[in-house]
């Protein structure tokens, strides 16, 4: 599955530090590509991506391609931003707990229509910036 690209016409205000471990990360977040770590001796996913399992600290980790739906756990809309993010004002962050078990927070992006509840379905999808990508989730 690959995530749908939302281009936007301007650079990330705070762009992710990209190191040599999560550069196939931000590759492949580029193209649609949604992935993470898993640790080989006791099954667990992580996110971010890690070197080492935080479960049980073993260092055989391998990628891969993760599901890209869950349900809303909460969100909330921005009005009085950090100054990095003031002119971006007011936008929607939320929490997001995947189906493979991982809860992550993200941008939202708003769909007309659309009431945020907990508990209804989300995706994840990739706004496509200037200068790279970011990832974020929208009402599926
Ligand atoms: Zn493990």
């Amino acid at each position: 599955m690959t995530l749908d690209l939302i281009p936007v016409a301007r650079k990330r205000a705070y762009p992710p530090r990209v190191s040599a471990f999560t550069q196939p990360f931000w590759e492949g977040l580029s193209q649609g590509k949604w992935q993470s770590t898993c640790c080989q001796a006791c099954g667990k996913f992580t996110f971010p991506p890690k070197k080492i399992c935080p479960h049980c600290w073993s260092e055989d980790m391998v990628w891969k391609d993760l599901s890209a739906r869950g349900t809303l756990y909460s969100w909330t809309r921005i009005h009085a931003a950090p100054k990095v993010f003031a002119d971006e004002s007011p936008y929607a962050v939320c929490v997001v707990d995947l189906d493979i078990g991982l809860r992550i927070a993200t941008r939202m992006v708003e769909r007309e229509g659309v009431e945020f509840q907990p508990g209804i379905p989300m995706e994840l999808v990739v706004l496509q910036y200037e200068d790279g990508p970011l990832f974020a989730s929208r009402p599926a």
